[in-house]
């Protein structure tokens, strides 16, 4: 409950109220916290340790020394489309991450919510999400785990600030809770990954990748590629791009974004744009949306 946190540790207590969930994945709970004094709303992500590992206790600690250099590396960013790092609190068993707190939401529930996105907006979006991860990739860091549920919205306006969120950890997770993730989302995974039976001798194109599949499904609102599919099993359709634009959904959609998603979902790694690449498409050079992103 909120007011039973005799468990949370003291350097916790003393600095932060915890209070209800904010949501949930891979890693753990997302809480809703305020800032004692201050009362400023901050989202705590807590993580317990053995999710990073399946080993023994050295492994863990090893792991564990991993994932604070990361979280290191993440505390320096800062980007107007990134959630802000503000505080760690590391004990024996659990990971406490303090982050900027967003209230807007999911992008995954706003496009279920509406059905689709206008495409005004998917672009303004899309433009936040690219110019995000080009400040990643600009200082070597893949987020690897790119989808709807991982961008988040600033408010309920409708044209609205977008901010990326659970990036550099995704690594740490062990293979066995990866790949019940992917089992349940393999919607977003890219085909060398799938190809290389995830070997991790992949790079930052996955990001693109799942950039293509997300602008697909905020202009239509439904995934280039899924498990209800009856023609084809999902890994078919990934490996080898089968996807289309069918008329009923894309007649209203502009060349230029239908242009930008084929570049992104394409199955051959070099030929596949880079985020840089993407966002100097012609689909993107508009002054107006711009400014919107106020970036
Ligand atoms: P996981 O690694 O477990 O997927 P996430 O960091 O993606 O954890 O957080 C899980 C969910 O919690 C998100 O999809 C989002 O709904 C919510 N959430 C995470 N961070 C924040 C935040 N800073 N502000 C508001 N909600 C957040
Ligand atoms: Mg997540």
């Amino acid at each position: 409950s909120c007011n039973d946190d005799s468990d949370l540790p003291e350097e916790l207590r003393q600095q932060y109220t915890l209070s209800r969930i904010l949501g949930k994945g891979a890693c753990g709970e997302v809480k809703l916290a305020f800032e004692k004094g201050s009362c400023k709303k901050v989202a705590v992500k807590i993580i317990q340790k053995k999710k990073f590992s399946a080993g023994g206790k050295q492994q863990l600690d090893n792991v564990s020394r991993q994932v604070m250099t990361e979280v290191n590396i993440l505390k320096s960013l800062k980007h107007p489309c990134i959630i802000q790092f503000e505080n760690l609190i590391d004990t024996s068993d659990t990971l406490y991450i303090v982050l900027e707190l967003v209230e807007g939401g999911e992008l995954f529930d706003r496009v279920v919510q509406l059905g689709k996105l206008d495409e005004s907006t998917a672009k303004l979006f899309f433009y936040q999400m690219a110019l995000a991860i080009k400040y990643l990739h600009d200082q070597n860091i893949t987020h690897r785990d790119l989808k709807p549920e991982n961008i988040l919205l600033v408010s309920d306006s409708h044209e609205t600030l977008v901010k990326v969120t659970d990036f550099g950890l995704s690594k740490f997770v062990d293979s066995q809770t990866m790949l019940k993730t992917f089992c349940g989302t393999p919607t977003y995974l890219a085909p060398e990954i799938l190809l290389t039976a995830g070997t991790g001798a992949y790079t930052k194109a996955i990001d693109c990748w799942s950039l293509g599949v997300i602008l697909y499904i905020c202009l239509v609102g439904y995934p280039p590629f899924s498990p209800d599919r009856k023609d084809m099993e999902l890994g078919k359709q990934i490996t080898g791009g089968h996807y289309d634009f069918p008329k009923a959904y894309w007649s209203s959609v502009s060349t230029g974004a239908i242009d930008l998603v084929k570049k992104l979902l394409c199955v051959n790694v070099k030929k596949r744009l880079t985020v840089t690449e993407a966002l100097n498409h012609p689909w993107l050079q508009d002054e107006g949306m711009r400014r919107k992103a106020e970036i």
